[in-house]
């Protein structure tokens, strides 16, 4: 590497480089893929679409905002012609933000026109192409197909807007049509060509194979966007960056239709920390977005979920506990830290836990014990949290007081200044 491009990293960037060179000398290559990886936040569209959540016009504003804050480099705003309200929303966050805002549109005039009208800097406009969409969903042929979505990519170029066209179902579209639609967006002006795994049946190899032939059709961007039906969005997403794609859609939580999109912060964090690249995103603000698409969706975020699940940075067994309070670096990623995402990692006390933990929480708490002590309070506490019953700060000292534990600053006022 050379000592000019160092320098031109900032402090945050070195610091970053060097964990990942410390913690990365395992069983797994350490070089990037790629370098740089664009966001396309979709929570406001596909996100919005998860059955039993709507957001009010405050909340599209509030998580748009925040969103723009973050730098993503393009938030797909809503569905203009949906109603005036979706309409209204779109067209204020298209005001209000800095970043390029999306809206989408099928491949029907009235859409197209709403989604001018509205002001976005960019039009996604969509058509089915597999099958199965095209005999049950949109009723129409492949020859209407591809007529129609050539006329309406022509329209948004020829005024002026950015534009997307994505082959709905192309994960399940036969791969001459698929080429063949591709071919004549391009033709048409398309400045976005995106490649929905709609029904998540993608995985990894197999969708990287699909993106790599995709680029030899058109000299369009790539954009991907990957559904969770069976757990594999995010990896989808990724394979599609490291077979050449520019941007992937996600969504804040990994909400959306069904099992829901690739998650935000998922594509983000892994971005940055595994492959080591460059999303422009501040990562910071992804604890506190993340708690507000939770509320304002509904949708309840699993314990268990990667980066923003109340357990992500959370220890209670002894050996991990007592490791990490070490070095975090042992039973965490090492890559990524809880201050990275704008979270708190934290030791929870309960049935698994060893001494460390129990050491360690003790003294946050005030009080200053012998190793003796320690013990006794860890067996306490392991029993108490073994019949599932939750040890709070308040039981905590409960049991240290049962037990004598001296306070810190009794024996401050007892033992030698330090
Ligand atoms: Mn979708």
């Amino acid at each position: 590497m050379e000592y000019r491009g160092v320098q031109c990293l900032t402090t945050w960037r070195i610091r970053r480089l060097r964990r990942r060179i410390g913690f990365s000398h395992g069983t797994l290559r350490t070089d990037s893929e790629f370098a740089t990886a664009r966001i396309f936040d979709t929570t406001l569209r596909d996100g919005e679409q998860s059955p039993r959540t709507s957001f009010c016009y405050d909340d599209k504003r509030e998580i748009a905002t925040a969103l723009d804050a973050m730098g993503v480099h393009v938030i797909e705003a809503g569905f203009p012609v949906n109603s005036d309200a979706e309409f209204k929303a779109v067209s204020d966050i298209a005001t209000h933000t800095d970043t390029t805002v999306c809206g989408l549109a099928r491949v029907v005039d009235g859409d197209v026109e709403a989604a001018l009208d509205s002001g976005v800097d960019m039009v996604h406009t969509f058509a089915s192409t597999s099958e199965v969409q095209l005999k049950d969903s949109m009723h129409a042929t492949r020859e209407e197909v591809i007529e129609r979505s050539v006329d309406c990519v022509r329209r948004v170029a020829d005024a002026g807007v950015d534009v997307m066209f994505s082959p709905m179902d192309a994960t399940r579209t036969d791969h001459d049509y698929l080429t063949e639609v591709i071919e004549a967006v391009s033709e048409a002006g398309v400045d976005w060509i995106n490649i929905p795994d709609t029904c998540g049946v993608a995985t990894p190899a197999r969708f990287a194979d699909l993106i790599e032939t995709v680029r030899e059709h058109t000299d369009a961007r790539i954009d991907v966007h990957t559904h969770d039906d069976f757990g594999l969005a995010s990896a989808n997403a990724l394979a599609g960056f490291e077979a050449g794609a520019d941007q992937a859609q996600v969504s804040v939580n990994g909400i959306g239709e069904r099992a829901g999109n690739a998650a935000f912060e998922q594509v983000v964090m892994a971005v940055e920390s595994v492959y080591g690249a460059d999303t422009g995103v501040e990562t910071t603000g992804i604890t506190e977005l993340a708690r507000t698409v939770e509320e304002r969706s509904g949708i309840d975020t699993p314990a268990n979920a990667p980066i923003v699940g109340a357990n992500a940075f959370s220890h209670e067994s002894g050996i991990h506990a007592a490791g990490v309070i070490e070095n975090s670096a042992t039973f965490e990623p090492g890559v990524m830290t809880p201050e990275m995402v704008g979270a708190e990692r934290e030791f929870v006390l309960g049935k698994h836990t060893g001494t460390h933990s129990v050491a360690k929480r003790l003294r946050e708490v005030g009080y200053e014990p012998t190793d003796d002590e320690v013990r006794t309070v860890t067996r306490e506490v392991k029993e108490f949290g073994a019949t599932d019953r939750r040890i709070t700060d308040e039981r905590l000292v409960a049991f240290a007081d049962d037990h004598g534990v001296e306070r810190a600053a009794e024996r401050v006022t007892e033992g030698p200044a330090r």
